[in-house]
């Protein structure tokens, strides 16, 4: 073969391949299906940009492909036992707004397998779990900070929060009839009450306290030292910061 001929193969050669690569590539583009394509795992707390709403309601049908513990999974459909309190639902909350188009919790799910165990767990003992809030939306807690542009108490939305991650749950413990246990404070009290070496409180509140938090511990959940409802999934940093809105989400 003339060095011109081996010349013409090589180049021949050379344009398939960079045109195969290129369609695949575009394929793989084409064929992410819905939003949740881009709730990858990765240790990158940056916003995910590509993670909006479906443009058609078939994209939104479309099964989400990720691994169950990366999908946004809605706590009903794991463990109907966990009562439901979201505030930011409604307008019983520190911002007196309501922020939340509907009351759904929703988690990662492996955040919500554990959440799961938790509340079986107690359910053993006559008691339960209620949410007051799972994930938020990163363009809600842009709202927040909006009206409260204080990071004692509320989370910069240049850094995001973990509820924006799908990763961290606002909870309580309630007994077999639903009614709240009593606790240092309420949900949502930016005072040293909500602390969890607050010792001021009543001994039964303390002891709820602690109850609350081994029974969430037992499951790998990691308590927050000011907020003693407020607990973080573990591997929260894995998960990245989501702007998905829950009318996405199946
Ligand atoms: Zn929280």
């Amino acid at each position: 073969m003339s060095r011109w001929a081996r010349l013409l193969i090589t180049v021949v050669a050379s344009l398939v391949l960079s045109v195969a690569f290129h369609n695949f590539s575009f394929a793989s583009i084409a064929t992410i299906p819905t939003p949740t394509t881009t709730l990858t795992q990765t240790a990158s707390p940056t916003v995910s940009v590509s993670s909006q709403p479906p443009s058609t309601p078939t994209q939104k049908a479309a099964p989400s492909p990720l691994p169950y513990d990366a999908r946004l999974i809605d706590i009903r459909t794991v463990n109907n036992k966990i009562a439901l309190d979201i505030r930011y639902a409604t307008t019983n909350n520190f911002f007196k707004r309501k922020l939340y188009p509907v009351g759904r919790c929703v988690l990662r799910g492996a955040a919500a397998k554990i959440l799961s165990q938790v509340q079986d767990d107690l359910a053993k003992r006559g008691l339960g779990l209620k949410v007051y809030d799972c994930y938020r939306p990163l363009s809600v807690q842009k709202q927040m900070w909006e009206i409260m542009p204080d990071p004692n108490y509320v989370a910069d939305p240049a850094k995001g929060s973990r509820h924006n991650r799908g990763a961290a749950v606002d909870v309580t413990l309630v007994d077999r009839n639903g009614k709240e246990l009593e606790m240092p404070s309420g949900f949502d009290d930016f005072t040293e009450r909500a602390y969890r070496d607050y010792t001021g409180a009543s001994s039964q509140a303390k002891k709820n306290r602690q109850l609350l938090e081994d029974a969430m511990k037992k499951y790998g959940f990691i308590p927050l030292a000011t907020e003693w409802w407020h607990f973080d999934a573990p591997g929260w940093e894995k998960f990245t910061i989501l702007d998905v809105p829950f009318g996405a989400i199946p």
